[in-house]
Formats: C-alpha cells, sequence, structure tokens
C-alpha cells in the first residue's frame, strides 16, 4: 500500500498517506451490504445474494449506475475483522453466498478478512475487470464465482467512456484467467457453487460492440461459464456530456443483440428483459 500498483493505472500511490486514483487509501470502505434479490437467479435465489459494495472503482466509466460509490461520495471505513463479520452476519441471514461488488482496489484487504474467517458458502467476486492477473492471483484462492463485465471491445469506446483504451485487451485477459480456474457447477439446490458469468451491458448505440463482444465469448475456452445479457442501462452520471447516453437502450438495439447471440449458437444465457431499464434498481446507500 506504500506504493499501489493493483490495477493498470498502476498510479503508485502510497496509501497509507493519501487516496489513490481509484478514490481508496489503505482503509476499506463499503457504502451498503445487504441480502440483493437482483442478480441472476442462480446467484440470488429465494434468499437473496449476500452483497457488499466497496466504495471508489480504479476504472470509473462515465455513466456508472452507482456512481456516488465509484466517487467515493459515500461510504464508512471497515477494518479486515469488521469486514469478517459482516462475511458472517451475512452468512447468519442465510443469503446464498457474499458477493464483492467492486473488490479490486481492496483485494490484499479483502484477503486479510477472508484469513480472520472464511465463509461456508460460495464467495462471488463481482469486477468490471480491469485488473491485471497478479492481482486476481492474491484473491482467487477466496472465491469460488467470478462475476466479470466485459464492458466494451471497442478502444475508442473504452476511452471516450472510462479514458482507458486498453480496456478490452485487460479485461480479457482477466476473464479468460477467470474462465480458466473455475468450472461452471450447482449445488443440489439449483444455486451457482462455482464458475463463471461474464456480464455485459448493451449501451445506447452500442449494438455493434455488444456484437464483437458476442463473438470474442463463443469463441472463448470456457469452462461452462455463462454470458448474462444486461438491458437495464439507465442514464446516470456524466451522461449530460453524451448526447447519446441520455436515452435508454431501444427494443430494436436489444433485438440485434439477442439475434447475434442466438445466431452464435451460445446456449448458456441469461437476458434481462427491456424493463429491467429503471432507477429503482439501482441501490440507496446506506453509509
Ligand atoms: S488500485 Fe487505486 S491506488 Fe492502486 S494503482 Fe489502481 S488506481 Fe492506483
Amino acid at each position: 500500500m506504500s506504493k499501489c500498483y493493483l490495477c493498470p493505472q498502476r498510479c503508485g500511490a502510497d496509501r497509507t498517506k493519501r487516496a489513490g486514483a481509484c478514490g481508496a487509501t489503505d482503509e476499506i470502505a463499503i457504502a451498503k451490504y445487504y441480502p440483493h434479490m437482483y442478480e441472476e437467479p442462480i446467484l440470488s435465489g429465494t434468499r437473496g445474494s449476500g452483497t457488499i459494495f466497496f466504495t471508489g472503482c480504479s476504472l470509473r466509466c462515465v455513466f456508472c449506475q452507482n456512481y456516488d460509490l465509484s466517487r467515493v461520495k459515500t461510504g464508512k471505513k471497515i477494518t479486515p475483522k469488521e469486514l469478517a463479520d459482516i462475511f458472517k452476519e451475512l452468512e447468519d441471514m442465510g443469503v446464498h453466498n457474499v458477493n464483492l461488488v467492486t473488490p479490486t482496489h481492496f483485494v490484499d484487504r479483502i484477503a486479510e478478512a477472508f484469513e480472520i474467517y472464511r465463509p461456508h458458502i460460495p464467495v462471488v467476486y463481482n469486477t468490471h475487470s480491469y485488473e491485471p492477473i497478479k492481482t486476481l492471483e492474491i484473491i482467487d484462492k477466496y472465491v469460488d464465482i467470478y462475476l466479470p463485465d466485459m464492458k466494451f471491445y471497442s478502444p475508442s469506446l473504452s476511452e471516450r467512456y472510462t479514458g482507458k483504451k486498453d480496456y478490452f485487451e485487460v479485461a480479457k485477459t482477466a476473464i479468460e484467467y477467470m474462465m480458466d480456474k473455475k468450472t461452471f457447477s450447482l449445488s443440489p439446490d439449483g444455486m451457482m457453487k462455482s464458475g463463471v458469468i461474464v456480464r455485459h451491458m448493451i449501451m445506447p448505440l452500442g449494438a455493434a460492440d455488444s456484437r464483437k463482444i458476442l463473438e470474442w465469448f463463443a469463441s472463448a475456452k470456457k469452462n461452462g461459464a455463462y454470458i448474462s445479457l444486461m438491458a437495464q442501462y439507465t442514464p446516470f452520471g456524466e451522461y449530460e456530456r453524451f448526447p447519446e447516453l441520455k436515452r435508454r437502450i431501444t427494443a430494436a438495439e436489444y433485438d440485434r443483440v439477442y439475434e447475434k447471440l442466438l445466431s452464435l449458437g451460445i446456449e448458456r444465457y441469461f437476458i434481462q428483459e427491456l424493463k429491467a431499464a429503471s432507477e429503482s434498481f439501482i441501490p440507496k446507500w446506506d453509509f
């Protein structure tokens, strides 16, 4: 933490003294934890996914659906011991898994929490995927399920919305590592026990990019991985600066992407209904 290189930004911040480009110091910060009912059905089930939202972000999309969280406008600092207590508390609530949302910039502190308490339910690593293998190697032994985003294919699109041209190449390498590490399996009650679900949110004017991502996924060595197409884009964050981001996706854009998925013969997939595009699905922060 005296020189942080956990993400590809490699800003080298001394996080014991100040926040890095991700907005995080060496203290874990969270905005909420609760049983979340709106993850994929094999994760949320009937009792919810035990979701913990970490504040700060090393990717920072301009349209972030959790904007206040990624820009550290909310959050409470906790110790690894307190995080371990939250794992236990969620587990005692009866959730199906512990779900770490945007954990990349805290992986070493989260690993400390797992050394204090290992949950007896699956651990989900829910990420934007902009992270090097070295960072994933720190956390992999504690993780059962990877839930990585694949956000953009085109370097110009990722540069426009995140300032990072190399997003696809970094995320592709990270997700292929995840698919290599975890084989898909279900527990006897039909809930996900291990494996990978790659998420992709369809963007306004982004159908062509989505189709390229589907082509990559179809050709990757998947170990049983699913893809989850998300239709929940809602104008948020800095969308006023980007005319194309001021609307939700259209039925035609949704259909173009879905048709491509079917034409590629992808059978292991989830797809959100278009009506999922609503601010009511964005959590209210507790801290
Ligand atoms: S995780 Fe944060 S502090 Fe570390 S390199 Fe990335 S942006 Fe910098």
